[in-house]
């Protein structure tokens, strides 16, 4: 990590977020905007976790909780940990974080530095990339490929590690493209690891439970071959529609083998946020405990607008859209309408009131795609897939 100014200058951005802020400005000047730019649910967060949280403000839960988290938090990050992968994991490996995002930062921040390199996959949350770039270590940048149905291909990813390597990012379901990595290929992945043991792994699951058509998720916490070196990521934001609580959490090793990873995310913690604030953190145990019949609904939401946004995008001339089978992205091939897709997307949001992401924000291996994000009511989607049809015949 190289501490100078130039560091943050290396600091890149979520191209989503301005294009939210742009949808929003040309919103507000009485445009009509169908925003499949962001990805956040579009539903509320249901409404038992909502009164959870006044229910803690009200009974005075106001003040700091422990930089890891409320116990009662991090166990239930345990029982669901045990639902969704099998694993028994320790209430003393558990963070509590403000989101998603602090994870990837923490452990890139950890294992990143000048010298070093850091795979991660592209296309992929651009996030990553960014955060590499800020501690000076080398972005190597592992091909997410359409047509292995935007899955990570093991053979790639073990091919571009190198003495220098010391951490890989994995993601399984897929932003941008809603690819799920097949266990047979993670099983690959692992024990290709094993030659490569000064290698950590970030594994970042926060849409472990956004799978259709019968695929599953595989965790990659069910392989205790490499938990001394592996931090999941996860986290409330996408499975509760709880973007703007900042909420998410993630299993750390601690052994010694590990180098005491956990105590390092702790201090980390302790110097930057102290602690999640107090509310969300009981919100964040009601979501776990509480019934899940809204989760249940908004999953078949999307796997409904799914196939809807699969079936028109290829109705599309000179789009192709392979079925997305996690997540609730969309990424079609655009290469043969004959557009780059950045000026493709910008287009479509000046001139067609839609707004979504060029492939290119995900990685150089973006290009020739556009990201559409179906976390949008079914009416709208067709609203906007007939918008792009007339954009394209005009
Ligand atoms: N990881 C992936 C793959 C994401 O797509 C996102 C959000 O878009 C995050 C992490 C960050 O989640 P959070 O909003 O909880 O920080």
């Amino acid at each position: 990590m190289l501490q100078t100014i130039e560091a943050f200058d290396r600091i890149g951005e979520e191209n989503a977020f301005a294009v939210l802020a742009r949808a929003t400005a040309l919103a507000q000047s009485g445009k009509d905007i169908i925003n499949l730019g962001i990805g956040q649910p579009d539903f509320s967060t249901p409404a038992h976790i909502v009164e959870a949280a006044i229910k803690a403000l009200r009974d005075g839960h106001h003040g700091y909780t422990p930089a890891t988290g409320l116990l009662a938090t991090r166990e239930a990050v345990v029982r669901r940990t045990l639902t969704t992968t099998g694993v028994e994991v320790s209430p003393e490996n558990v963070m509590i974080m403000p989101g998603g995002k602090p994870t990837m930062f923490a452990a890139i921040l950890m294992f990143g530095a000048p010298g070093v390199d850091i795979l991660y996959p592209d296309p992929g949350f651009p996030i990553y990339r960014s955060m590499i770039e800020f501690t000076g270590a080398r972005p190597v940048p592992v091909p997410i490929r359409e047509e292995n149905g935007f899955a990570f291909s093991a053979d790639e990813t073990l091919a571009l590690i190198t003495p220098a390597t010391r951490l890989l990012i994995v993601n399984s379901p897929a932003n941008p493209t809603g690819g799920v990595t097949p266990r047979a290929e993670i099983e690959k992945l692992v024990r290709g690891l094993d030659a490569h043991p000064h290698v950590a792994i970030l594994s970042d699951e926060i849409y472990d439970v956004m799978t259709y058509d019968g695929e599953t998720h595989t965790s990659l916490l069910q392989f205790p071959e490499i938990r001394d070196r592996l931090i999941v990521l996860n986290g409330w934001s996408k499975t509760w529609a709880m973007t703007g609580w900042r909420m998410g959490w993630s299993i750390w090793p601690n052994g010694p083998e590990s180098g005491h990873l956990y105590d390092k995310v702790r201090k980390l913690a302790v110097n930057c946020w102290s602690c999640v604030n107090a509310p969300s953190q009981f919100a964040g145990i009601a979501a776990i405990d509480g019934p899940q019949d809204d989760v249940e609904k908004m999953l078949a939401a999307f796997d409904r607008r799914r196939r809807i946004v699969v079936e028109g995008l290829n109705a599309l001339p000179g789009f192709s859209c392979i079925t997305p089978k996690g997540a609730f992205y969309a990424f079609p091939n655009v290469r043969d309408t004959g557009r780059p897709a950045k000026a493709f997307a910008s287009a479509l949001l000046e001139d067609a009131g839609v707004a979504l992401i060029g492939g290119p924000d995900f990685g150089v291996l973006g290009e020739g795609y556009l990201r559409l994000s179906y976390a949008n009511s079914e009416e709208n989607i067709l609203r906007a897939l007939e918008r792009i049809e007339s954009f394209l015949a005009r």
